[in-house]
């Protein structure tokens, strides 16, 4: 296997091995404003996305990106699995054409968009969106306003996430099951915004070679 195909078999093998030594972690955060089950969800269908896409011959970036996503979407479920996995499937036809830096930012800005039309969410909503929007729009400014070398932009894209998970923290969700506990979900850090910073972080990783 070579080239981007194996970069990203690469890159949900390491997600899976994250998202596993994580899986207490993330549990923890969701028993403390949901239904602890985030962690064991996540843990399981990651590794099952890991297995799907090693057991492809040679696959390019899209099919073993759509590979990763349908499998997450079928074995994640509650509210993670459609926004993980059904946006996974849906942003991979960008990747049509390779793992460009163009084609990484289309990759990202239609994830979010899937990811906002599926859930409805804004930023504010104390979801998963408040990591990925500020992370998405600092990769398509450095790569295109900046043009920062991709994992330059990658990188700052990790610190929009990151403070994206703080920004969770002091802020009454609106969406998804810590909305169910209105004020008491303050003070809480949001399970699916810490995963998708796990999962950005990865990502860098694979990218920068380590
Ligand atoms: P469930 O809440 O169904 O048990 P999970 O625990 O796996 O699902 O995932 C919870 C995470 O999903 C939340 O921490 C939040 O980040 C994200 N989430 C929930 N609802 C939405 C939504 N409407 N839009 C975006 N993200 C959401
Ligand atoms: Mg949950
Ligand atoms: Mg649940």
């Amino acid at each position: 296997m070579s080239g981007d195909g194996a970069v990203v078999v690469a890159a949900v093998e390491a997600v899976a091995d994250r998202i596993q030594a994580e899986r207490d972690h993330l549990t923890d955060l969701d028993s403390a404003i949901g239904d602890a089950d985030h962690g064991g969800n996540m843990a399981r269908g990651w590794a099952e996305a890991a297995e799907a896409v090693a057991d492809l011959a040679d696959p390019d970036a899209q099919t073993a990106v759509k590979t990763a996503g349908k499998t997450v979407l079928s074995e994640v479920g509650g509210a993670a699995g459609p926004l993980y996995g059904g946006s996974l499937v849906f942003a991979s036809q960008e990747l049509e054409g390779g793992v460009t830096p163009e084609t990484a930012v289309a990759f990202a800005e239609t994830y979010l968009e899937k990811v906002q039309d599926r859930g409805d969410a804004s930023v504010g909503a104390g979801t998963m969106v408040d990591a990925l929007t500020p992370a998405v729009h600092t990769f398509k400014k450095s790569i295109e306003t900046d043009e920062l070398p991709p994992l330059e932009a990658l990188t700052k894209a990790v610190a929009a996430a990151e403070a994206g998970v703080q920004f969770t923290v002091p802020i009454r969700a609106s969406k998804g099951r810590a909305s169910y506990l209105g004020w008491r979900s303050v003070g809480h850090q949001d399970p699916g915004a810490t995963s998708t910073l796990y999962i950005m972080e990865e990502l860098l990783a694979v990218a920068a070679g380590h």
